[in-house]
């Protein structure tokens, strides 16, 4: 039995040798199928969609195009970078809320963080050198 375990491991191992295999974007496909398959359980419409996700998921990993596949990557790690980064943005600003004050830069679009309780200050942008006045 062990040695059967042992020769399908290699026959696995030997079969995905080339392949892409499993990232992070296959992963967020597999969950949002789970998810969609824990959803259809009330509205039957999100079964395909879990389907097509899954066959996404699986066609990544076993793919040899690992050019194509690392693009993709690429494309979902820039997105869901952006959205950490709003997230933990928004989380230090709850928890500075009694220290300091954050004001968008309306130059650069930046965010700006100065301390709470100076009174009315002028604030220069470190990016763009703009000036705003405001009340911290
Ligand atoms: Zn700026």
């Amino acid at each position: 039995m062990k040695r059967w375990l042992q020769k399908l491991g290699e026959k696995m191992q030997a079969w995905m040798y080339g392949r892409y295999g499993y990232d992070e974007l296959s992963q967020f496909l597999s969950i949002v199928a789970l998810a969609c398959i824990f959803i259809s359980m009330f509205v039957p419409l999100l079964n395909p969609i879990a389907l097509i996700l899954l066959i996404w998921s699986m066609f990544r990993g076993f793919s040899r195009n690992l050019e194509k596949r690392q693009k993709e990557r690429e494309v979902y790690l820039k997105y869901t970078g952006k959205v950490k980064q709003s997230f933990k943005r928004r989380k230090n600003m709850w928890r500075e809320r009694k220290t300091h004050r954050y004001f968008k830069c309306p130059g650069c679009r930046r965010w700006l963080r100065v301390p709470k309780g100076k009174g009315q200050i002028e604030i220069t942008c470190p990016v763009c050198k703009g000036k705003i006045t405001r009340k911290t």
